[in-house]
């Protein structure tokens, strides 16, 4: 395939396939949604159409959006109408014959460099490519139910997958607005893989009677005590019954083969094949304390075993591995998370007990789960290399193993003499979306003062090493820059922004201040006055608007992104004094000229000499906390250096407003001053 993906075809036009052709408009994409006949088409367009308009009431889209992406779609039963497609992705019957066929007649239809992906949830993706002409174009692409909201997606390259094919993947999958984790071609690749015995386990429980005799009551308790354990909204049984108990049944089958802890439960494969929903009572029955035990141990215990095997037969990465449940299931905390925070110790005893009990091996892969997590990634091209923030499920938030692993990527490429620019970006909706709030929390609720301020200083003299290299250093802005994030953005020589970015200092609004450069790199950017002003007032700017006022040098289109991120960098631009335009020249003259203590008065400010949004900002700037407003006034007034950040930096996390702020984000807060 050469060039990026324009239009995608989508064979299938069911469950999966209307969500993933609406997904893909919605991002922009034009779109074939293929079915067997017009019945098939029109009844996924039909299924399509419903969720758009519920996605118009909910106000994801107007309906002038929902218009558009509509309008991007074309539905057809005629496989000549896939023809100009760069990327077919199959989603129709698990049946193997049937896929194989329907490959085969695609191959001879559609470019030979059009990339072909399966969506199978269990059939080999090397296996499937058989059926295809040039192999190398064919690849595993295996979307989650919601398609077009859950934001996970698997690629699975086969055997004979090119690097080219998996590239434009992974390109593509960002530009449709997902996650993906890259798997190998293993059964149940890697979510699937523990996901379908955690449920399995939960009706091989049940089968046990370990409950009770009534199973309505005996579902319900274990769904709570999963919800408990696991910190999830619904638990096995209701989870079955909202996919279809079928689902569960015959994508267990498909693990079967791996051993006797992926072996079918009777229960499970009895209430299949009536195809009813479980029975779950709204009285959960009331458990003896071991058996309360054992149901938490072998709902933990399954999941760490498969987790184990999966990180020993490297089908991902622990941090990967993690990401999927995350983001795919929307666990709270991934496996690799609920096995740190267990421990070796409970964590050898929990998939000892499974082990022995399905006579099966200790997996070898349980010490990757206790290994730091690969959040940030060093690519070299040529004399590029490019810093990847990996940690799209916390937003990129910086912490202290995210800055020591950024430390040591930025190091290694800048003391590497072949390469002389470093680009930094992130995965995912966000560059980096401010620091751990948790973090903060944590060590302010136990008195842990003294941790921030090293974090803090660690972070700023990471900061300050990408700031004073000498190489060329390029933030590529690939989404949400908020607090920390927008403080590394401005030690980069050169910022520029995908035009969704959306940038802003919402510290002042938490209780705090910019600790990490902010309150002097922006100055030196943007000058005195527009500095205070996102500072003060927490504004989030579009990147059209951050690029008005010099905060980043230009927004620069996908493909240009793609380009840059390939090593292909514009000519350094001269940095000239910007003009800066209304509104954005009075805003900054109102900051720059109005004491803050003025701002926050009522005491009048001469109106029509500044911004005409004087009482607007007013507004904005009194929602802040007082102390962060004051402590950060001083610091961009003084200019003494970014280590002047840390002088007041136990003072303000010891505020009451500080706690108030972190812990309320989101949530409208009046603070006290204190
Ligand atoms: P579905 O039954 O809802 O839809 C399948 C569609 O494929 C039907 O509209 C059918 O008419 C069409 N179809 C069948 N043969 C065809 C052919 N030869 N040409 C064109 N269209 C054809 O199925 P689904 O749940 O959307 O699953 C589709 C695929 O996605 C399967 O491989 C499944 O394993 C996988 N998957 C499903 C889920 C899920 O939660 N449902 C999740 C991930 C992956």
């Amino acid at each position: 395939m050469s060039g990026s993906i324009k239009t995608v075809g989508v064979i299938g036009a069911g469950t999966m396939g209307a969500a993933i052709a609406q997904k893909c408009a919605q991002e922009g994409f034009r779109v074939v949604l293929n079915d067997r006949s017009a019945t098939f088409v029109e009844r996924g367009l039909a299924s399509l159409e419903k969720s758009l308009a519920e996605g118009v009431e909910r106000k994801v889209f107007t309906e002038q959006e929902a218009r558009d992406i509509r309008g991007r779609i074309h539905g057809s039963f005629q496989g000549a109408d896939l023809a100009p497609c760069d990327l077919v992705v199959e989603a129709i019957f698990e049946d193997l014959e049937v896929k194989k066929a329907m490959f085969a007649r695609l191959s001879a239809i559609v470019r030979p460099d059009t990339i072909i992906a399966t969506n199978t949830s269990s059939f080999s993706v090397t296996e499937l490519a058989r059926s295809v002409s040039n192999r190398e174009r064919f690849c595993g692409l295996h979307f989650f139910y919601h398609a077009a909201k859950n934001r996970l997606v698997e690629i699975i390259p086969g055997m004979d997958t090119s690097r080219e094919t998996i590239q434009a993947l992974k390109r593509f999958a960002f530009e449709s607005g997902k996650d993906a984790i890259l798997c190998s071609d293993r059964p149940g690749f890697a979510v699937n893989r523990f996901f379908v015995p955690w449920l399995n386990e939960a009706a091989r429980l049940l089968e046990e009677g370990i409950v009770g005799e009534d199973i309505a009551a005996a579902t319900a308790a274990i769904d709570v005590i999963c919800q408990s354990v696991f910190q999830i909204g619904m638990g096995p049984f209701a989870l079955m019954n909202a996919t279809g108990v079928p689902i569960a049944y015959h994508s267990e089958r498909t693990l079967e083969a791996l051993g006797e802890a992926y072996k079918v439960s009777t229960l499970l494969r009895d209430q299949a094949s009536k195809n009813e929903p479980w029975q779950i009572s709204t009285a959960p029955a009331t458990l003896a304390p071991d058996a309360e035990q054992t149901i938490r141990d072998r709902m933990l215990g399954i999941v760490f075993f498969v987790c184990g095997e999966i990180l020993a037969e490297q089908v991902c990465t622990a941090a990967e591995l993690n990401r999927g449940a995350r983001i795919g299931l929307a666990w709270r905390k991934g496996p690799v998370e609920l096995m740190q925070n267990a421990g070796k110790v409970e964590v050898d005893r929990l998939v000892g007990t499974i082990a022995d009990r399905y006579h099966s091996t200790v997996p070898n892969g349980l010490q990757h789960a206790f290994e730091p997590m690969q959040f940030v990634k060093l690519d070299q091209s040529g004399s590029t290399a490019v810093i990847t923030f990996e940690r799209p499920e916390d937003m990129n938030a910086l912490n202290e193993v995210v800055i020591s692993q950024l430390a040591k990527c930025f190091a290694t490429a800048n003391r590497d003499s072949e390469i002389n620019q470093i680009i930094i970006t992130g995965s995912g909706k966000a560059f980096v979306a401010g620091a751990d709030i948790g973090f903060f929390i944590k060590n302010i609720r136990s008195g842990n003062i003294d941790r921030i301020l090293s974090f803090t200083e660690r972070a700023q003299s990471v900061f300050d090493e990408i700031d004073h290299s000498s190489k060329r250093v390029v933030a590529l802005l690939n989404g949400l820059t908020l607090g920390g994030g927008l403080e590394l953005a401005l030690c980069a020589d050169e910022i520029y922004a995908l035009p969704g970015t959306q940038l802003s200092f919402p510290e002042t609004g938490i209780g705090i201040y910019p600790g990490l450069g902010g309150t002097q790199r922006t100055t030196r950017r943007t000058g005195k006055g527009i500095a205070k002003y996102l500072i003060f007032t927490g504004d989030m700017l579009k990147a059209a608007d951050a690029a008005k006022i010099s905060l980043v040098d230009r927004v620069i289109p996908r493909d240009e992104y793609f380009e840059m991120l390939q090593g292909n960098l514009p000519g350094v631009p001269e940095r000239q004094a910007a003009k800066v335009t209304h509104p954005w020249n009075s805003i900054g003259q109102l900051f720059a000229e109005v004491p803050v203590a003025k701002l926050v008065s009522n005491e009048p400010i001469a109106d029509g000499l500044f911004s005409d949004d004087v009482e607007r900002l007013r507004k904005r700037v009194r929602q802040k906390a007082p102390l962060a407003l004051r402590t950060a006034e001083r610091l961009v007034e003084e200019e003494r250096g970014c280590a002047s950040e840390l002088e007041f930096l136990p003072e303000i996390f010891q505020t009451q407003d500080a706690l108030l702020g972190l812990s309320s984000i989101g949530k409208k807060v009046t603070f006290t001053g204190s």
